[in-house]
């Protein structure tokens, strides 16, 4: 296992994009601590905990494909020092010579009969555009998104969601079943998001009542800033002076 799982990490770090999006940096980093939580051999992912915390490892920004290889071949090597094992050349180049290449298994051409479920082809409920952030928050959400308009209103609603969970856990806005109904509520038409996040507003308004005076509080600092702009410009006559 261990060895097909090191294939298959060097061969993703190899094929990650130049310029990577937000949402593959946010994926890669995931991985990685997917690895963490739930690698399957059990003593090599408490190993790898603490491997994760090696100096040389960070930070770990995954903004370049360069990057990338190198960080998963040091992170390799620092297993095979664990183990005994001789350490491997990071160099992207040599990186590239063995892990850039075509994965070979896959076929292009479907070949599921046109009597199977997707008739050969995938279209119907299984289209739309990928979002890797959306699925990782909501799947059912992913799942009712089949044009880039829906996935924009689809990340809306998860934003306001999450919003509305935030608050939720700070300040007890909403019950759990009602969070429940905002969702399914806005995710079957989402021109109900505007109602809810006037709700939201609404209920919240105490609560911002009380940052709206912290704010008056802060206008009240800035009488500390002019005594502070006073007192340079003191400094500067007086300097005048001298
Ligand atoms: C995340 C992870 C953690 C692990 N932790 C442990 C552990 O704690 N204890 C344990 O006993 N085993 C652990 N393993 C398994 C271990 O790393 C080896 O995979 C296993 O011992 C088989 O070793 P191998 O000699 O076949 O070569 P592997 O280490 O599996 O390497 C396979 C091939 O990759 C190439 N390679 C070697 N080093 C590098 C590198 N730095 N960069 C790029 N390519 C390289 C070489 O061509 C090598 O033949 C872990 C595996 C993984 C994926």
């Amino acid at each position: 296992m261990g060895r097909r799982s090191w294939f298959l990490f060097h061969s993703m770090a190899a094929k990650y994009p130049e310029y990577p999006s937000e949402d593959d940096i946010q994926a890669m980093h995931n991985l990685v601590a997917t690895l963490g939580q739930l690698y399957p051999c059990k003593l090599c992912r408490l190993h790898l905990r603490e491997q994760l915390r090696d100096p040389s490892l960070l930070p770990v920004t995954f903004s370049s494909r360069t990057e990338t290889t190198t960080w998963w071949c040091k992170l390799h090597n620092i297993v095979n020092a664990d183990l005994g094992k001789p350490q491997f050349d990071c160099n992207p180049f040599a990186l590239d010579l063995v892990y850039l290449k075509d994965c070979g298994e896959c076929d292009p051409r479907k070949k599921a009969p046109k009597s199977s479920k997707t008739g050969g082809k995938l279209d119907g409920p299984r289209t739309g555009p990928w979002d890797s952030y959306l699925y990782s928050r909501d799947e059912l959400l992913f799942s009712s998104v089949k044009t880039p308009g829906d996935q924009l209103i689809a990340r809306d609603i998860s934003d306001l969601i999450s919003a509305m969970t935030v608050f939720n856990d700070l300040f007890g806005v909403f019950s759990k079943s009602e969070l429940r109904l905002v969702e399914a509520e806005i995710t079957e038409s989402p021109e109900l998001r505007n109602k809810w996040f006037d709700e939201l507003m609404i209920r919240l308004g105490p609560e911002l009542e009380v940052f709206r005076v912290e704010e008056d509080d802060d206008e009240d600092d800035d009488d500390w800033d002019d005594w502070g702009e006073e007192s340079e410009r003191g400094d500067e006559t007086h300097r005048d002076e001298l």
